[in-house]
């Protein structure tokens, strides 16, 4: 079932999720309806808050297929940054330049619940941090200097 995409500024992306203490069926229903949700539209990763849940979920899209994160954590990030153009399901037509951490690795459980962690760097990198930033309420607009986002903020509220 492909499910309904919250938009900017629906106050549930600003929603701090919660932890997934049991990988129900209903939870993995959610997985698969979220990876059919992403297959289905533009993006490469897409986040639980924005289909109006509150687990830590998210999937992403990967070079080997749909993989879902429950309970995901960045567990280590280098020093070194870089900048990368960022769209987000949330906010369709907008694309900003994110200042964020190179490379990240991260810790998440599978669908059988079982821990596996996934280091990478650059564009998938930016992926998993813009994804669990959704998790934590957390939007791209959020990271950007501060002058840059009023300007957006404004920018926004006339569309
Ligand atoms: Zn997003």
């Amino acid at each position: 079932m492909t499910l309904k995409i919250l938009k900017y500024p629906d106050p549930i992306l600003k929603k701090k999720c919660t932890e997934v203490k049991e990988i129900t069926p209903e939870i993995k229903k959610i997985i698969q309806d979220m990876i059919e949700t992403l297959k289905g539209g533009e993006g490469i990763g897409l986040a639980a808050s924005q289909v109006g849940r509150s687990e830590r979920i998210v999937v992403v899209l990967t070079s080997t297929g749909p993989k879902a994160l429950i309970n995901p954590k960045i567990i280590k990030k280098t020093k070194e940054t870089d900048v990368l153009e960022e769209g987000c399901l949330s906010f369709p037509g907008l694309f900003l330049k994110i200042k964020r951490p190179k490379g990240v690795e991260v810790e998440a459980l599978d669908e059988e619940g079982k821990i596996f962690k996934i280091k990478t760097e650059e564009i998938p990198a930016f992926v998993f941090q813009h994804e669990i930033d959704h998790l934590d309420g957390i939007l791209f607009i959020d990271r950007l200097p501060f002058w840059q986002r009023f300007k957006i903020k404004k920018k926004l509220k006339n569309f």
